[in-house]
């Protein structure tokens, strides 16, 4: 019997085990992957807590998954897949094919969307079994280690600015330069915006300006955010990626006639922005998804092309619950990855 490694979750909230399971079979449609690294998202606390419906113990979380295909179920084959393709698989873990949204091709908004560490075991393990319509293949320029993040994360942003409004040439805000911030200045430079970096303090103003932002806003100086918006012209799209309602809804005043707020971000507390706000200049405030597998390989080959890459710290499977625990104490500055190799 030949076994491999997971970080597993026993009960609600508890530690990222270290555990030895048997290796499993892909069944038809699937595939099983051999994980290089996997990425530690926001979001898999959602599951690590136990605080969506149907989550069942113990957990494998993970859904920034790179690796390469290592055996094929029936019928994976037909899809074009095969052994020793490099993929990713993200937020997005299939979907169902058959709920209205499906049936509209509108497949990320899948009522039973399949997300990797709730439907199915996650990629803080060795291996991996994902449908065939989760897979995104990976460009050879990009290490697993870079394209693990861009399946969720980086997926997230360049979807929220790409469906936007804003065209090249246009002025847009990205507020947060976190784990998805500094993804999205990056994208937002890199598709020829004029691109506002919007950040807590100082410190923060050059490494704005290394991942390309035009200007940089301290959200801690400013008295007012929206007014030093407006003192560059106003934006076009705020992306909004800070985790903080009250921050994100200090923003609104900075849009241009017609702007938009795409919020990205997830944060317990409701906006407050009033009617006036929004009716007078027209303007939009929209929730954002993730995106696809085949918008997760639209990532992937922007990000090879214009030299886009997550800002990174690796560390070995083994120390998964160091790891996930440094990212929510907000302490990782950017994206941890978990590395098998
Ligand atoms: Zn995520
Ligand atoms: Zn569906």
């Amino acid at each position: 019997m030949s076994t491999y490694t997971v970080a597993q979750v026993m009960s609600a909230g508890g530690p990222l085990e270290i555990a030895e399971r048997e290796v499993p079979e892909p069944g038809p449609g699937h595939v099983r992957i051999a994980v290089e690294a996997c990425g530690i998202c926001h979001s898999d606390s959602l599951f690590v807590d136990g605080a969506v419906p149907g989550i069942r113990f113990p957990v494998v979380a993970g859904h920034e998954i790179a690796g390469r295909i290592e055996q094929l179920g029936t019928r994976a084959e037909e899809y074009g897949w095969q052994v020793g393709d490099r993929v990713t698989v993200g937020w997005f873990g299939g979907s169902c094919l058959h709920c209205t949204p499906c049936r509209q091709g509108d497949f990320i908004v899948c009522v039973n969307l399949k997300v990797p560490g709730w439907t199915y075991d996650g990629g803080f393990a060795q291996q991996v079994i994902a449908p065939v319509d989760a897979l995104a293949r990976i460009p050879d320029a990009l290490a697993a280690s870079d394209a693990g993040p861009l399946a969720c994360a980086g997926v997230t942003v360049f979807n929220g600015l790409r469906r936007s409004s804003a065209r090249p040439g246009d002025r847009v805000a990205v507020l947060g330069i976190g784990g998805l911030g500094h993804l999205g200045v990056q994208f937002a430079a890199a598709m020829g915006m004029e691109t506002v970096a919007i950040a807590r303090g100082p410190g923060k103003a050059d490494l704005a300006k290394q991942l390309g932002a035009h200007h940089y806003v301290d959200s801690t100086a400013a008295t007012d955010v929206a007014e030093a918006l407006r003192a560059l012209g106003g934006v076009k799209v705020l992306v909004a990626t800070a985790g903080s309602s009250e921050a994100v809804s200090a923003t609104v005043d900075g849009l241009t006639h017609r702007g938009e707020l795409v919020v990205i971000g997830v944060a317990p507390e409701p906006l407050d922005i009033s009617p006036a706000q929004l009716i007078t200049g027209g303007r939009v405030v929209r929730g954002h998804p993730s995106g696809t597998a085949q918008d997760v390989q639209e990532t992937m080959e922007f990000s090879a092309l214009n030299g886009v890459r997550p800002m990174t710290e690796i560390v070995p499977l083994e120390q998964a619950d160091e790891a996930y625990r440094k990212m929510l104490s907000g302490a990782a500055r950017f994206r941890m990855v978990l590395s098998t190799g």
